[in-house]
């Protein structure tokens, strides 16, 4: 079941879009379903379970954090050796300590900063003005241990395809906008955006990378 809808999901993927399985909230025996399937790079959003499920899968996963990451968890996080990607730094608070943390573990990390860019207040994120000053100020020039590879968001949340499409135009605008300020920020090219119901949207507008549950996993339990 899982190994065919991931099937599925593969043929509708152009070529050069990645796919973040989110298997957060089920269990290993899923991810494993799709890791006999192929799969590889799995999207869970909470320290605690991406910590014990890296426990129990195959050593060649690739793990990606997707949820809102709290400072003081970080170190625990980090500490699996193990975290190809944090698509979700919502805070240069955030940003620092993924800095501090790594820097003290000698790992480099990547990231993604999560842009707010969906009309409803409860998304975490930066706007696009603080994001564009970020990259202006040169913010990120001080950063030792950390590797800035490019943005995630998400869009608003409704049927509106017109406006979910705008979404993520902005952002692929934004990504575009501050290539262009510094030309010298080196692979930062990862767009992730889309999710089972929207990432073809989000693929039209530019994403390289998609990150989709329910569609290979089923509901939530
Ligand atoms: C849960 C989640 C997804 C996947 O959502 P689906 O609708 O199940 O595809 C993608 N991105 C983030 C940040 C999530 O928290």
């Amino acid at each position: 079941m899982i190994a065919d809808r991931l099937a599925c999901l593969r043929r509708q993927l152009p070529e050069g879009v990645e796919l973040t399985a989110v298997s957060k909230f089920h269990p290993v025996e899923a991810l494993r379903e799709a890791y006999d399937a192929g799969q590889r790079i799995f999207g869970e959003s909470r320290v605690q379970e991406i910590t014990s499920k890296i426990e129990a899968m195959p050593d060649d996963t690739v793990w990606h954090f997707i949820g809102h990451l709290q400072t003081n968890k970080v170190r625990r996080l980090l500490s699996t050796r193990r975290i190809a990607l944090i698509e979700s730094v919502d805070t240069d608070r955030l940003l620092r300590a993924i800095d501090d943390e790594s820097l003290r573990l000698g790992i480099v990390t990547r990231v993604l900063l999560q842009v707010h860019v969906a009309r409803e207040e409860t998304k975490f994120g930066f706007s696009p003005d603080e994001l564009i000053e970020f990259f202006t100020s040169g913010a990120f020039e001080s950063l030792r241990a950390t590797h800035i590879c490019g943005l995630m968001a998400m869009a608003s949340n409704t049927d509106d395809t017109a406006r979910v499409a705008d979404d993520f135009r902005r952002v692929a605008a934004l990504m575009a906008d501050i290539q262009h300020l510094r030309p010298d920020l080196r692979g930062f090219d990862t767009l992730s955006m889309g999710m089972s119901h929207d990432y073809p949207l989000a693929i039209a507008a530019g994403a390289n990378l998609v990150r989709i549950g329910s569609l290979i996993f089923g509901d939530r339990v």
